[in-house]
């Protein structure tokens, strides 16, 4: 005869197979469960746990999933002061997780860029559009006018377009009380008005160059040791078709002219105004964690904001790799952040970029006989030259603090001399779940796949490069080596955790938005935003929209050492969420980049859609 306790048991077991898809976070007290803070009901949503089931509701309660399951059955958790929303059949899926922010500058970036204007009427709109929103007196500066010219945006390298080149005396009445000093993207050019020029002592009627020298020059001069009209090297004033100087500027002289008397940092006030716009445009998009590579002055407005409850994405946050030591400590002292706020790793870089070309290759590109592009000051000495195992010494350390290493490697050769350094970490340090990130992963040489599974490798992908950057990218590096660029599939089925961001704000040639639908839609596709080439560039690099998503949530938050706090909808988990109007798993994927948000969900709290 079954004792009462085996029956009880046998009952629980029994209601917890009919309740397959309702888990309770409290299952002991299964009668009983605390009635949810907010219950998302009637919806299509898509959990992304380990079998990606497709149901209807969650409950969440003090910021965490307590329920997810059919609406009927989660609607068990509505309790007296339970908020009810009905999805009407909305797509939820957790927040996005992107993997590679540059937060402080899409912030900046975002206050004034010029990327891709391509009118006087254009740039004299941007160029307003700041001045109203900043004090008098501040400097505006950034810009980058050009990027586009060659290439429009949207484009497979075709539909070249008239270059632009901004008019300062168009916007010269607009920034009388706005000092304006502007670059064009591959800092080529410069351009300044009126009150950047006087500030460094150049009257625009009548230009001459100042003597930056300053005092001690002029006291030489005055006691004669110097000859008078000495000027700075490397600065040409550039003329227009009349042979007015026009405002413009060249030379490797400029920029430190100018930065004599541009401030050397933004006030906080200004920093904290740009923080916020940047979190609004960050919610807008269902972002709800983000890893970010800004300065310290970041952090703490970060920590400023989550202390008065403003803070609405969550951040995992990496200084450089040469500071490895500061975090170490930091991490001794502090402990590695929490759900907020994360610490715990570092980013180096090995090489350059596509975008100038200076991502460093095996062999020279297509274009550029001479050039194999460049290795970064971590990786060579004064002068420029490789110095063996210095950047591999830097890795060495960080590793053995447990701190967690991720490096920028964009060529092919940069990204094998990586894996090299890797395995070296292994043989030093020991075999441990390192979770390293080969930040970008751009372009592999065909035998380095088989070592990213191998190695365990997290290869930190930001996928709307490829929409952007195929522009250009066969005419500097030729077809056979694009086989090995951006390849995702090859990536995901060498047994690397692909995981995927952005890049916002992109680099001085390419804007990256901020927007996860542009990198879903690119990872599956491989087209530009246009729908160029048909049939997508290289296609048998694509790869399915559920491994695009899982790539976007659960794997970055794996990546960042969060996949039991953060990545899917499950019972225990920070309720992130993001809702969309359409089901990303079923849309053509030209209809993914017309997705707009709904709500954006951050700890529980509607951040974004009311
Ligand atoms: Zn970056």
């Amino acid at each position: 005869m079954l004792s009462r306790l085996m029956l009880k048991l046998l009952i629980a077991v029994v209601t917890a197979a009919v309740l397959t898809t309702l888990v309770f976070s409290q299952a002991p007290q299964l009668d009983k469960p605390k009635p949810a803070d907010l219950i998302l009901r009637n919806g299509l949503v898509y959990t992304v746990d380990p079998t990606n089931t497709l149901t209807e509701a969650v409950a969440i309660r003090d910021g965490k999933i307590i329920a997810v399951g059919a609406s009927k059955l989660v609607m068990k958790l509505k309790g007296k002061e339970t908020r009810v929303i009905d999805l009407k059949g909305n797509f939820a899926l957790p927040g996005f997780n992107d993997n590679h922010v540059h937060f402080s500058s899409a912030a900046a970036f975002l206050e004034f860029n010029i990327m891709r204007v391509a009118t006087q009427q254009e740039f004299a709109g941007r160029v307003r559009e700041v001045v109203a929103r900043l004090p008098k007196g501040e400097w505006i500066l950034g810009g980058y006018w050009g990027a586009y010219d060659q290439w429009a945006a949207g484009s497979a390298g075709q539909g070249r377009r008239q270059p632009f080149t901004p008019d300062m005396q168009a916007i010269e009445a607009i920034t009388r009380d706005y000092p304006t000093f502007i670059r064009k993207f591959d800092d080529s050019e410069f351009a300044a008005n009126s009150a950047a020029l006087r500030a460094v002592g150049i009257d625009p009627a009548n230009p001459r160059l100042p003597d930056t020298k300053g005092t001690e020059s002029t006291q030489r001069r005055a006691q004669g040791t110097e000859p008078a009209g000495s000027t700075v090297e490397g600065v040409e004033f550039l003329k227009d078709s009349a042979g007015r100087f026009n405002q413009h500027l060249r030379g490797r002289g400029v920029v430190a002219l100018f930065s004599s008397v541009i401030p050397k940092k933004f006030s906080h006030e200004r920093r904290l105004q740009q923080t916020k716009n940047a979190l609004a445009e960050i919610r807008r998009f269902g972002v709800t964690n983000v890893s970010d590579m800004s300065d310290d002055e970041q952090l703490e407005i970060y920590r400023e904001l989550h202390k008065s409850n403003e803070l609405s994405v969550r951040v995992h946050f990496r200084p450089g790799l040469d500071r490895w030591s500061e975090l170490a400590e930091q991490v001794n002292r502090e402990g590695w952040g929490d759900e907020w706020i994360k610490l715990g790793a570092v980013k180096g870089h090995i090489d350059g970029i596509m975008g100038t070309s200076t991502a460093r290759f095996f062999q020279p590109y297509s274009n550029d006989p001479k050039n194999r592009g460049k290795w970064r000051p971590l990786m060579v000495d004064e002068k420029g030259d490789f110095v063996e195992g210095k950047f591999l010494k830097y890795m060495l350390d960080a590793d053995s603090w447990k701190l967690q290493i991720t490096v920028h490697a964009i060529g092919d050769e940069a990204n094998h001399v990586l894996l090299d350094y890797l395995e070296e970490l292994n043989k030093h340090n020991g075999p441990r779940d390192r979770r390293f990130r080969l930040v970008h992963a751009q372009v592999l040489a065909p035998d380095d796949f088989k070592r990213l599974g191998k190695l365990g490798v997290v290869a930190e992908v930001q996928p709307y490069h490829l929409s952007d950057d195929m522009r250009w990218m066969e005419e500097r590096i030729g077809r056979e080596r694009c086989k090995g660029a951006y390849a995702f599939k090859s990536i995901e089925e060498s047994g690397a955790v692909l995981c995927f961001g952005t890049d916002w704000p992109g680099t001085s040639a390419s804007e990256y938005p901020i927007n996860p639908l542009l990198g879903l839609y690119a990872a599956v596709t491989r087209q530009t935003i246009s729908g160029e080439p048909a049939g997508g560039w290289f296609p048998e690099q694509r790869i399915s929209i559920e491994h695009a998503i899982r790539a976007y949530t659960y794997n970055t938050a794996y990546a960042n050492f969060e996949e039991k706090t953060k990545g899917s909808l499950e019972v225990g988990k920070l309720a992130d969420i993001v809702v969309l109007d359409r089901n990303l798993l079923s849309v053509p994927p030209r209809e993914m980049l017309d997705a707009k948000v709904v709500y954006t969900i951050v700890g529980g709290k509607i951040v974004y859609g009311e």
